[in-house]
């Protein structure tokens, strides 16, 4: 049989097409696929009409290999997927009376009776494969036609991922002949997206039509700038050596704002830097206002290294909670390295952290002068022991931008601090 190498996703759901709700299905199938070397080639969202569900079945398999949808497949209605691949590959429905009985005994466990439109979900095209929905009613469905597979998956999320994992990957990993994409991820903290380019572009050029094609695409993020370096074949042994090197050359000449080359966020870098170094930590937030708690505890475990924070917005909060003098308030602003120091001195003593870290901002979009524009942001790392070290930078954007940047930037020094 021929190899399958691309694959379309069709996101079924007219609430899709509505502000309100986001495609996601679509982005695990395309990481899923990715791993066992299946390019996405075209995705689609088309809304519960059954002549546009048909349209988009029909274009996806005049152009891929492997066809995928997600939604649609409940009792109601609106719900026309099965209705329309049949359609598009002309197969009759059965009902499968093995599925009706499973669904009457889902419903029996919670105590209920079947309603009779569930039966619609017990609706089979024929020579079609019944993938089982452990988390829910509608069974998925696979069928082959030909050389192409097509498969159905309810739109729930919590549903559709163990069912791929169960039901579809080894039936797809089959046919690529062993063909795998193998990605590391460099993450760099506080450099723009261009200068890191100008340093990596001439390392990771040099490998895109070697022995083993290395890929590279960089992404930016608030704070954040991420280097994707893959390759695709069947040899994963020298996959793995060459984006070794690879990584290898474009860590060694971004130097020390890598924070990570393994996927480790920040936050978890931080926290196991702390945890390895036996430190604790407290933070005084202003223009960040609890943000950078946040990030930190979403890391479990963290209560062994995070004590707490102030979110100490007004000046009054500052001086009074923090012990930020008022003459440093009035000659040098709430916004000043000075201020950003005191937060954090004073925070680490009241808190007894090993490491205090302060953010004080101007995120906008009032407050800025000529002295100090929107967007200027002061940071304090004291500790651990004597150190003390404050910065100023200014950064564009608006005030979510600035927000979310500042997490970063001040993550970042508490790293450089504590390794
Ligand atoms: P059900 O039996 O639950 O009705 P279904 O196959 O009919 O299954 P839908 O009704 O299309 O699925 O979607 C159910 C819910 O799943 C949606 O309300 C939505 O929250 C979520 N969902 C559907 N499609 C997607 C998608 N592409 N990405 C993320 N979530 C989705
Ligand atoms: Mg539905």
């Amino acid at each position: 049989m021929r190899q399958i190498t691309t694959a379309n996703i069709i996101a079924i759901g007219t609430e899709l097409l509505t502000p309100y709700r986001t495609d996601t299905n679509s982005l695990y199938l395309t990481a899923r696929l990715n791993e066992i070397g299946i390019d996405v080639t075209s995705k689609s969202i088309v809304g519960d009409d059954v002549r546009d569900l048909e349209r988009a079945v029909a274009a996806a398999l005049d152009h891929a290999d492997v066809v995928i949808t997600s939604g649609g497949l409940g009792p109601t209605a609106d719900d026309l997927t099965r209705e329309a691949v049949s359609s598009v590959l002309g197969l009759t429905m059965t009902e499968d009376p093995a599925l009706v009985e499973q669904l009457r005994e889902r419903f029996a466990r919670r105590k209920a009776v079947m309603p009779e439109i569930n039966r619609r979900q017990a609706m089979v095209p024929r020579g079609a494969t019944v993938l089982p929905n452990p988390r829910g009613s509608a069974p998925g469905l696979l069928i082959a036609r030909g050389e192409q597979i097509i498969v159905l998956f309810p739109g729930p999320p919590r549903e559709l991922e163990p069912m791929f994992v169960a039901s579809v990957v080894d039936a797809l990993s089959a046919r690529t002949e062993g063909r795998r994409l193998r990605r590391r991820v460099i993450k760099i903290a506080g450099q723009p997206e261009s200068k890191v380019d100008q340093v990596a572009a001439p390392i990771y050029s040099a490998f895109v039509d070697g022995v083993v094609p290395v890929a590279t695409t960089i992404l930016a993020s608030p704070g954040q700038v991420e280097l994707h370096v893959s390759a695709r074949g069947v040899d994963i042994p020298a996959m793995d050596a060459q984006l070794d090197d690879v990584v290898g050359r474009l860590t060694a000449a971004l130097g020390d704002s890598v924070f990570s080359t393994d996927g480790r966020a920040m936050e978890v870098v931080v926290g196991e830097a702390l945890r390895a170094r036996g430190l604790t930590i407290a933070l005084a937030e202003s223009c960040t206002g609890g943000l950078i708690a946040a990030r930190l505890t979403e890391v479990p475990g963290s209560s062994a290294y995070v004590l707490g924070g102030v979110v100490s917005y007004a000046n009054a909060v500052k001086h009074e909670q923090l012990g930020v003098a008022a003459t440093t308030l009035q000659t040098y602003g709430a916004v000043s390295e000075q201020a950003a120091a005191e937060m954090a001195t004073g925070v680490r003593e009241r808190l007894r952290a090993d490491v205090g870290l302060a953010v004080t901002g101007i995120a906008g979009p009032d407050g800025g002068s000529d002295e100090k524009p929107v967007g200027t942001v002061c940071f304090a790392v004291a500790g651990p022991g004597d150190a003390l070290v404050t910065d100023r930078r200014v950064v564009p954007g608006d005030r979510q931008l600035i927000r979310a940047w500042s997490v970063m930037v001040a993550l970042d020094l508490v790293r450089r601090a504590v390794r």
